[in-house]
């Protein structure tokens, strides 16, 4: 099987946007590759470096979620960065060779400077966010990268490192190609694309009251403004979320959205009900991750990647001659 590589920054808890962007997909993906899934604690650092108190919370929770959604540490090895510890030796390595305009133009990078208000405090950490990426998937010599389109230019810098290497080094590394998440962005409730730094996020483990709360509050057609009033569902926060939790009665929701029968406060509550409904087999199967078995996969699936890690750099070192 081809292997492919794909990780999550532990910053906060999964959320809809992360499940449907890319949790899905892995799901699926565990049965048809060789799929390594990283617990990304390193790249947690390039913009939370001064909150890591929450850092051990959210490895564990956050691999929780994927276990509970799906994963299978008896399909894919569930790993994390850290406990590889050969991640930043070939990320010290990669950025020998690359030039800082790949990362200046990055345009990934830039729109997290924008969104996240770092300008003018960009790390040497952040901005090497993609060369440690390129590391991540290069120690593993993956093929392949299951992606959202945000992610992309990400891929294509990991797709010249490589080329540079083995064009530099002789041939090493297979140039990985992107798999296209099949969704669309999640958008989060203020209309921008759903991140936990945005504060515009609903999240898997939400409570039936929090989830409420926040579609109370989601962006919809500012057109309609009272029951009767035709709508538009396209551009509606809410609608979007239906079409992804409530598939059984979105044809019906729509229609009776542009007629004006549907009201928006009365479309929210059943928005609310089926985003709370869809996620509650994953909060009942939480229960049979605990925080120690959770802790015992991912320090097996940390072992197991970094036999493969630790034979890449071997190969790596040889080919630079530090051997
Ligand atoms: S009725 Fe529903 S889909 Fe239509 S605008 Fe209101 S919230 Fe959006």
């Amino acid at each position: 099987m081809e292997r492919i590589l794909s990780g999550y920054r532990p910053t906060g808890m999964i959320h809809l946007g992360n499940y449907f962007g890319s949790l899905v997909n892995w799901i699926k993906l565990q049965s048809e590759y060789d799929c390594y899934f990283e617990v990304a604690d390193y790249h947690a650092l390039t913009t939370y470096y001064q909150h890591t108190d929450e850092l051990p919370d959210y490895k564990l929770e956050m691999a929780r979620d994927w276990l509970a959604a799906g994963l299978s540490p008896d399909k894919a090895t569930i790993f994390i960065q850290s406990l590889v510890p050969e991640h930043a030796e070939l990320h010290v390595l990669l950025s020998m060779l690359v030039p800082v305009p790949w990362l200046e133009r990055n345009p990934t990078v830039k729109e997290m400077i924008r969104d996240m208000n770092l300008q003018g405090n960009v790390t040497y950490g952040l901005l090497g966010y993609p060369v440690l990426q390129a590391a991540d998937i290069l120690i593993y010599k993956a093929k392949c990268v299951p992606v959202g389109q945000d992610q992309l230019p990400h891929i294509e810098l990991a797709r010249e490192i490589a080329k540079r290497f083995n064009h530099l080094y002789g041939e090493t590394f297979p140039v990985p190609e992107p798999i296209l998440s099949q969704h669309p962005k999640v958008p989060g409730i203020d209309g921008r694309k759903m991140s936990k730094s945005l504060q515009n996020a609903i999240f898997i483990r939400d409570t039936y009251e929090d989830i409420e709360k926040k579609v109370y509050q989601a962006f919809t057609d500012p057109k309609k403004i009272r029951l009767g009033d035709p709508g538009h569902p396209e551009g509606c926060v809410v609608f979007a979320y239906h079409n992804l939790v409530n598939k059984d009665e979105i044809a019906q929701i729509e229609t009776d959205c542009r007629s004006g029968k549907l009201g928006c406060v009365e479309c929210k509550k059943r928005c609310a009900h089926a985003i709370y409904e869809f996620f509650t087999p994953v909060r009942e199967k939480l229960q049979n991750f605990t925080l120690e078995k959770t802790k015992e996969i991912l320090v097996e699936g940390s072992r197991k990647a970094r036999k493969v890690a630790q034979a890449t750099l071997e190969e790596v070192k040889e080919r630079m001659h530090l051997k």
